[in-house]
């Protein structure tokens, strides 16, 4: 695929022996992509991401996939708490929630599918490991958000989703909500924040934070999806 090289200083070696298994992505939150690419490899502002995706679709490469690069943050999955050194970070241009959050374009969706589907053809990340700032870091992160077009994503064999037979209505249960997250990922502190993240990320239509039916069916059909 066609990458734009732009070369980001803000990245060190990770660790010795240091798996390559988990990808987060991103939206970049600022006014316009051209300040998020100036901003990711300016040496003072310590973050960096692999990839860019413009809301064009062009593709910026800015850390080698070999290196870490700055753009998790504190937070945990699946009990790992060191998401930069096992992690793939692309960043979606848009403003967000901050400065104006708005839908992603075909022409962008269609460029972060191939670059995933390039990522995945070379790098063994599990479904499971595919995942939204917002679902490490729950707490803190809103991004990509509910706009961001995961079931499309999920089309094109990226990241978790329940097939539809998996989840019956009734197929989980309300109080195993919690649990349930915790067994998909999410890390044990801030049940409620953990259940807006989810519902950003699986269940993008109501994002009350509340645990209901809904919630648990969907949540089910992912661990079945998961652990078949
Ligand atoms: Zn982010």
């Amino acid at each position: 695929m066609h990458l734009i090289n732009h070369p980001s200083p803000n990245f060190g070696p990770r660790p010795d022996g240091a798996e390559i298994d988990i990808l987060v992505l991103h939206y970049t939150g600022m006014r316009t992509g051209q300040a998020a690419l100036d901003r990711l490899c300016d040496p003072q502002s310590m973050v960096s991401c692999h990839y860019l995706v413009e809301e064009d679709g062009r593709v910026f490469k800015l850390v080698d996939e070999d290196m870490r690069a700055w753009h998790a943050g504190r937070g945990i999955w699946q009990g790992c708490e060191d998401v930069n050194s096992r992690s793939i970070g692309i960043e979606i241009v848009n403003p967000g929630h901050e400065f104006g959050y708005r839908p992603f374009p075909d022409i962008q969706t269609s460029a972060v599918i191939n670059l995933c589907r390039d990522i995945l053809s070379r790098r063994a990340i599990p479904s499971d490991r595919i995942i939204a700032h917002s679902d490490m870091a729950p707490d803190r992160k809103e991004d990509p958000g509910e706009l961001f077009p995961w079931a499309q994503l999920a089309q094109h064999g990226i990241g978790l989703w329940p097939a539809r037979q998996d989840t019956p209505h009734g197929a989980g249960n309300i109080a195993d909500i919690d649990a349930m997250l915790i067994r998909l990922g999410y890390g044990p502190a801030q049940s409620d924040k953990n259940r807006v993240a989810f519902q950003r990320h699986w269940r993008p239509s109501n994002i009350d934070g509340k645990a209901d039916q809904a919630c648990a069916d969907i949540l089910a059909g992912l661990l079945a999806a998961r652990d078949q």
